[in-house]
């Protein structure tokens, strides 16, 4: 921003401005440039953050794998690594994964890491960091990830679910750019959701906002290790389609996915989809139950929210068209005409590295935000200060 636009965000004075930037400059945190479009008379100079000041870890966890990003200041991610973990072997073990990665990461760049901003697929307390019933977690039910996480590698660490992580990466960098109400959806092994309104993360009072996956399917009675019965991600979440596609391989329903099992293929929802893909009737039809099931209660979300946009990620979502298309079918046809008539439905444009980007970008918003940055900004980087993970969690 230029100086007079930091007048105008900050409601500073120019003197105030200037104070600041001067502190800043000092600690080799500024970086200043031209201004391209001038308004005539002298070129005003834009002022930012050195993107390679500094750089946060960025763990993005998912139900059998795990990648982590280091990723600058400015949200260019530096370099990556992924590894397989398995996460119903209790949080020792991933999490043990994850902060081996982190470590190697850190160990290969220049200089040392602020902080870390790990995404989790399950219900996060944001306040204490952990996850609480999660259902795709089994054992990690108060596991204080958080903190844990912050002793080994003795930096501040970020807590935060997957789904809001991804959304404020597509929001950021990826699909959901320009938009300031839009809903992230992850279907994936299950079903999640980050809501973005007025261009801002909403978690709720306690962290739970946009659990999707756990809004009732009516008719539905499958039940979910959530507790409840019906729910979406228990009908038409990955899991669940993996469950369908390998009962269809054993009673033989679906010959194609039967022949394929034999071959030594793991019935799952890909395999579902493929299968489907090849005309399989059978597989045809469920895909396109599911479709119409995560449409219903997409359209009650946008009834509710009305977001300009609704960006689809997840594994599931790139599974081919006929899922999506039966989602949008069902989608339009129950949303209120106000809410949908101006809605785009859109495929996420960040892959993978949404999850990474959303979870440094949360970590960076973190340490920027005002009762954070006085802790660290003297000393000029907040690196090696665990003590800082309090902090940024009584502020969320
Ligand atoms: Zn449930």
């Amino acid at each position: 921003m230029t100086r007079q636009e930091l007048m105008g965000v900050t409601e500073l004075t120019r003197p105030q401005v200037d104070q600041r930037l001067g502190q800043l400059r000092e600690l080799n945190l500024l970086e200043e440039s031209n201004v391209s479009a001038s308004t005539g008379g002298r070129r005003p100079r834009a002022v930012g953050i050195k993107p390679r000041t500094g750089y946060v870890l960025a763990v993005a966890m998912g139900v059998t794998g795990v990648t982590v990003g280091a990723v600058d200041l400015s949200g260019s991610i530096i370099d990556r690594r992924s590894a397989p973990i398995d996460v119903s072997s209790g949080p020792h073990d991933a999490l043990g994964v994850c902060v081996e990665l982190c470590q190697q990461l850190s160990g290969d760049i220049d200089g040392e890491p602020w902080a870390a901003g790990i995404a989790v697929p399950g219900p996060v307390d944001i306040g204490r960091g952990i996850v609480v019933s999660p259902p795709i977690l089994p054992g990690w039910d108060q596991f204080p990830i958080r903190d844990w996480i912050a002793e080994k590698l003795h930096m501040a660490v970020w807590l935060d679910n997957d789904a809001n992580a991804m959304a404020l990466g597509e929001h950021r960098y990826g699909a959901g750019r320009g938009h300031g109400n839009m809903v992230y959806v992850k279907l994936g092994s299950g079903i999640g959701s980050g809501i973005i309104m007025g261009g801002v993360l909403q978690r709720g009072d306690g962290g739970g906002a946009g659990d999707v996956g756990h809004l009732p399917v009516p008719g539905a009675s499958a039940p979910c290790p959530c507790g409840n019965v019906g729910c979406l991600e228990a009908v038409a979440g990955g899991l669940a389609l993996g469950r369908v596609a390998a009962a269809l391989a054993e009673d033989g329903r679906s010959p194609l996915l039967r022949t394929l099992a034999e071959d030594g293929a793991e019935p799952d929802a890909s395999v579902l989809t493929r299968v489907a893909e090849r005309g399989d009737p059978v597989a045809l039809e469920t895909l396109r139950l599911a479709g119409e099931q995560i449409g219903g209660v997409l359209a009650s979300v946008v009834s509710l929210l009305n977001p300009s946009q609704l960006v689809l990620g997840g594994g599931l979502s790139h599974s081919g068209d006929i899922l999506v298309s039966s989602i949008r079918k069902s989608l339009y046809a129950r949303a209120l005409p106000l809410a949908s008539r101006d809605l785009l439905v859109r495929q996420a444009a960040l892959g993978e590295a949404g999850g990474v980007l959303g979870a440094a970008e949360l970590m960076v918003e973190r340490l920027f935000s005002q009762g954070v940055l006085e802790q660290w900004i003297e000393n000029g980087t907040p690196q090696n200060r665990p003590d800082l993970t309090r902090i940024t969690a009584a502020r969320a």
